[in-house]
């Protein structure tokens, strides 16, 4: 299964795809995950793009495909993958058509005042990536992971003034690929719900072979 997720920053697409690994059996890769995560140790990647990230914006298409195009080499994302934030422009999008043949794409769709609710209460944990809700998924101890006892932080663009920024370059940017894909026979559309359950449902659902 090789799996794409757009839609709009705080649909769920991390969520989704990190609780269906154990179903598909392919690697989770969040491009946004291997900013962060490099962002924290201070490497030369995550330097490079800390002020990009921390603002909102896009890191550049060059660096960003080069670090996909690297991660789909890998040995345990031979036999598929979920592809969680990337493509996000439609560059992105021709250079993978050049590297791996994407089976499917769900297009998650939410309503702008969900977006806000859940991205203003959302918490990661630093180590391992996990989304919480200060609201709806809370960690049983406050700050700390549930799953690696990594410290859980606000992300410095889950800030409002980086929200607003990061909606701005999802319409302009990113919600292409919804036209880009549809016309490739590839996409499905699926709603993110209000309650997790319903949502993982409607994900099943747009997985289900007979939808494409
Ligand atoms: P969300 O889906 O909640 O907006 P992500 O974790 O996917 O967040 O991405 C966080 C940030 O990482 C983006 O706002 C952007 O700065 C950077 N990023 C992630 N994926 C890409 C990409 N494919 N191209 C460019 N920048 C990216
Ligand atoms: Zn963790």
């Amino acid at each position: 299964m090789k799996l794409i997720m757009l839609g709009p920053p705080g649909a769920g697409k991390g969520t989704l795809a990190a609780k269906s690994v154990n179903i598909l059996n392919v690697p989770h890769i969040s491009t946004g995950t291997i900013f962060r995560t490099a962002m924290s140790s201070n490497s030369p990647l995550g330097l490079k793009v800390k002020a990009i990230v921390e603002s909102g914006r896009l890191v550049d298409d060059q660096t960003t495909i080069e670090l996909v195009r690297e991660r789909l080499a890998q040995e345990d994302a031979q036999k598929g993958y979920i592809l969680d934030g990337f493509p996000r422009t439609i560059p992105q999008a021709e250079a993978l058509a050049g590297f791996s043949a994407v089976g499917k794409v769900v297009n998650i769709s939410i309503s702008d005042s969900d977006i806000l609710e859940r991205l203003g209460g959302r918490r990661v944990c630093r180590k391992c990536g996990h989304n919480f809700h200060v609201v709806y998924d809370k960690p049983a101890r406050e700050g700390i992971c549930d799953h690696c006892d990594g410290e859980v932080y606000t992300r410095d663009d889950d800030k409002d003034e980086a929200i607003q920024k990061r909606l701005e370059v999802y319409r302009a940017q990113t919600a292409p690929l919804i036209q880009f894909y549809r016309e490739k026979g590839i996409l499905v559309d699926m709603n993110a719900m209000i309650k997790f359950e319903d949502t993982m449902e409607n994900f099943k659902n747009a997985l289900a072979p007979r939808r494409v």
